[in-house]
């Protein structure tokens, strides 16, 4: 697996597309152990990427990951702006100058991106969250002895749907005590989008 700048920009591109056509679930999902915002602050900053990605081209994976991290830093109201944002600048850090990255590379930005949100957030495993699909991917990406798109995103896929019997103890939905369990976590859905985005278009190609 080899990912260039056009790669990582065609991820977030599609990404947005996900989020957009999965806006009112996650605002759903919001509804239910939250104040309901979710879909639209993750549409609202995956939109403001994909603009401002398409203003330039780039030479560097680290570059489009940086302007990813500042514009929903910038652009996302709420919890998972920061949160989405310091993922994202972790990566770029990860990967700094770099014109592809392969599966190792990876790897290490997805792990160095869930640490990020766990040292931003203060936020530990099964606390429901996001990060509750980011660790449990960047554990994946480091056991596999061959990159899987496929299997990345059902690992995704299954973190996802764990969040559901948490109990949350970080964000707004830890005000709903014992009754956010029942429902998935929505940033844990969002950032499902964001794994499931990528297997997609490294599928097409394939
Ligand atoms: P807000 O909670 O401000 O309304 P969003 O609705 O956009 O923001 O995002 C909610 C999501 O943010 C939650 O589903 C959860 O995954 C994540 N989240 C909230 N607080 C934290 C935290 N302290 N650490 C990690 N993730 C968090
Ligand atoms: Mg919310």
């Amino acid at each position: 697996m080899e990912l260039n700048a056009a790669a990582i920009k065609q991820w977030m591109h599609h990404t947005n597309e996900t989020i957009q056509e999965n806006k009112e679930y996650l605002t759903d999902l919001d509804q239910k152990i939250g104040d309901g915002d979710h879909g639209i602050n993750m549409a609202r900053g995956f939109q403001a990427v994909a603009d401002k990605l398409n203003e330039q081209d780039y030479d560097t994976v680290s570059d489009v990951l940086k302007d990813t991290a500042m514009t929903l830093m910038s652009k996302v109201g709420g919890a998972s702006g920061p949160l989405f944002g310091t993922a994202f600048l972790r990566f770029s850090t990860a990967v700094k100058g770099q014109e592809t990255i392969n599966a190792t590379d990876f790897a290490k930005g997805i792990r160095e991106a869930a640490q990020g949100i766990m040292d931003r957030g203060k936020v530990q495993p099964e606390e429901k969250t996001l990060v509750d699909v980011w660790l449990p991917t960047a554990q994946y990406l480091e056991d596999a002895s061959e990159f899987d798109a496929e299997a990345m995103k059902q690992t995704a896929k299954e973190a996802m749907e764990k969040t559901k019997d948490m109990v949350a103890a970080k964000g707004r939905a830890a005000y709903f005590k014992e009754k956010s369990a029942g429902h998935i976590d929505p940033g844990a859905a969002s950032s499902y989008y964001l794994f499931a985005a990528l297997a997609e278009i490294l599928g097409e190609e394939g």
